[in-house]
């Protein structure tokens, strides 16, 4: 039986340049435009000096209260939920396995990526703790109260993991060890494990060393780009912000020596310009440095320097997960596969029986991160739409479902006979029956 597809079923293959991916030469950040000298360095937070009472929800109509790490930290909107102080539900999960803390600071991270809605040239337009990141609101929250409710709930606690996420900020490096020292004076790090996202530009080996000496577990490194080109254009020269391609991979190397083998890794985003095979080769080259990589799919970020680019195209993001995995996980090497001219991925490199186990098992297409208890390959930073929205999802936060797994080979055009996926089957399922609202986009 032949499958009928409705046309509004095809989800987005345009990507910039008019091909089916992101091209180099198309994905150029715009340019930031001049910050007010009342706006620049928190000056807006500091001036007005509004003491914090307790939990901040981000409100663009009012003004944010001044808050400091290592007092204050900020969490994803998921974490909020999960742990409880701020109402809200999310599409298909119950929770997020990640406790995700963000330093926090009135002037903000000081660097200036193109993709990030952190970004230093946002002072313009809205204060450090009310700027969306990774598609979401980010709650302000006292660090001893987070630390109260992990303390209290014990082993019930939904999380599996807990990351400090560093900032590039005079004071970062301080306070994350004080973050991780008030973490581990009440909660046993081998109980739940701490990842340090961390902030090369800043960092030198020794802290490094101590970060792993103080009990985190798991040292990652946001290389983001995929290419040094990349790199300077998104988060350095290009854009006035300080990091270098260099630098970072000092410090990779740093927490390979540290932190040892599966103990640290890399982020990064797919679809800024690097072509496939560039990105998997870079996924080789973690892996026999014996780290991992955590990627994320380009989403045009609101207020980004790059907000009016489009998110990558499904088939080059699945393509690309899809071979992630299997260098990861499954000891296939980027050797093995083959790639056309434009370097997409035309074979995987293992028997197509064995490449259809993989795609029906669905972790392939889960989001990707530091572990936390359920397997090794999956991933307790699952970052619910922190790189889609729920209609056309980028990154799995769940177990895919037979309806998921569809959407996922059409995705990669190896839909089985008699097998389709319609517009909004998952979003409609029977197996979700819950309220589809309000969501977290
Ligand atoms: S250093 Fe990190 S938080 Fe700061 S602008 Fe770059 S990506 Fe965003």
């Amino acid at each position: 039986m032949s499958c009928i597809k409705r046309e509004s079923a095809l989800p987005s293959r345009e990507g910039a340049g008019g091909n089916d991916f992101n091209a180099f030469s198309a994905m150029q950040p715009r340019t930031p435009g001049a910050i007010p000298a009342d706006a620049r360095n928190g000056a807006r937070v500091k001036t007005h000096n509004v003491p914090p009472e307790g939990v901040y929800l981000p409100n663009n109509n009012r003004l944010a209260p001044h808050m400091r790490s290592p007092e204050y930290v900020q969490m994803s909107t998921a974490a909020a939920i999960t742990l409880g102080v701020m109402p809200g539900t999310m599409h298909r999960c119950s929770c997020t396995r990640c406790l995700n803390l963000l330093l926090t600071y009135p002037e903000g991270c000081r660097a200036n990526c193109a993709y990030c809605g952190l970004a230093r040239h946002r002072e313009a337009d809205r204060d450090y703790a009310d700027r969306n990141f990774i598609r979401v609101d980010w709650p302000a929250v006292p660090m001893a109260e987070v630390v109260d409710i992990i303390a209290r709930d014990g082993d019930k606690t939904p999380f599996h993991r807990m990351c400090i996420s560093m900032i590039t900020h005079p004071r970062s490096d301080e306070d994350t060890v004080s973050v991780l020292k008030a973490w581990t004076a009440r909660i046993d790090p081998a109980s739940l494990p701490v990842s340090i996202l961390s902030n090369p530009t800043t960092m030198d080996r020794a802290d490094v060393a101590l970060l792993k000496d103080l009990g985190a577990d798991i040292f990652t490194v946001a290389l983001d780009a995929a290419t040094p080109e990349i790199f300077d254009r998104t988060r350095g020269k290009g854009v006035d912000s300080p990091h270098s391609w260099s630098k970072y991979w000092e410090v990779l190397e740093h927490a390979r020596d540290i932190f040892g083998k599966e103990r640290f890794g890399a982020h990064i985003i797919v679809g800024m310009g690097e072509t496939e095979e560039e990105v998997l080769r870079l996924i080789q080259r973690l892996v026999d440095m014996g780290g991992h990589s955590h990627m994320f799919c380009f989403f045009p970020e609101k207020g980004s320097l790059m907000d009016h680019l489009p998110a990558t195209p499904r088939d080059q993001w699945r393509r690309v997960q899809l071979a992630r995995y299997l260098i990861d996980y499954a000891q296939v090497r980027v050797e093995h596969m083959r790639f056309d001219d434009q370097g997409r991925v035309i074979s995987f490199g293992i028997p197509d029986a064995a490449l259809d186990d993989i795609i029906d098992k669905g972790t392939a297409f889960r989001t990707s991160g530091c572990p936390g208890k359920e397997a090794a390959d999956v991933s307790a930073c699952d970052r619910p739409y922190g790189d889609s929205p729920p209609s056309n999802v980028a990154s799995y936060p769940f177990p895919l479902q037979d309806v998921d797994i569809r959407k996922v080979r059409q995705q990669l055009e190896r839909e089985r006979p008699g097998e389709c996926y319609e517009a909004g089957d998952d979003l409609d399922s029977a197996n979700w029956t819950k309220p589809l609202a309000p969501r977290i986009v």
